[in-house]
């Protein structure tokens, strides 16, 4: 399998979202999107930062199970990985995440069965009294400020 590092950008934007599928190449192209978030990359596991343009492509997973089709993901690179700053190629980075995942995969699998955890109407009592104590503490800075302010000649609220 390879990686291109530093995909060329295409002349014309109608080019720009194709992906190719070939063996044995995972033809990774410049994407445009205006979904303005941060991607996961398949590469190091980090995360994009809010970028418009992705480096995207598509991995053949093989035929689906029931043999009518084919399996297929869109796998990203992130900028840092394009950038290579660090000096590890592309490769180098994927055996690493893998590693790591494999780590992931056996330590998750070692907390099954022994997973104590409160109710999610425990979690939801919770989450509303912290609200509750926010808007408290809110409300009491507000009279706060205000009456330092009355002490100070009575200026208006900065909010
Ligand atoms: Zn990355």
């Amino acid at each position: 399998m390879t990686l291109r590092a530093h995909p060329q950008p295409r002349q014309s934007g109608a080019d720009l979202k194709e992906n190719d599928m070939t063996d044995n190449v995972i033809k990774v192209s410049l994407t445009r999107t205006n979904y303005l978030t941060r991607w996961h990359c398949h590469v190091c596991g980090g995360r994009t930062e809010k970028d418009p343009v992705l480096a995207e492509g598509k991995q053949d997973l093989g035929p689906s199970g029931d043999g009518k089709g084919c399996n297929s993901r869109t796998v990203r690179v992130c900028p840092n990985c394009l950038e290579g700053a660090d000096g590890v190629s592309l490769d180098q980075r994927l055996e690493s995440f893998a590693r790591w995942l494999e780590y992931e995969a056996q330590i998750t699998r070692a907390m099954i069965g022994k997973l104590q955890v409160p109710s999610f109407k425990e979690w939801q009592d919770a989450e509303k009294a912290q609200e509750a104590a926010w808007a408290e503490d809110r409300a009491s800075d507000i009279e706060s400020h205000r009456a330092c302010k009355a002490d100070d000649g009575g200026s208006t609220l900065p909010f």
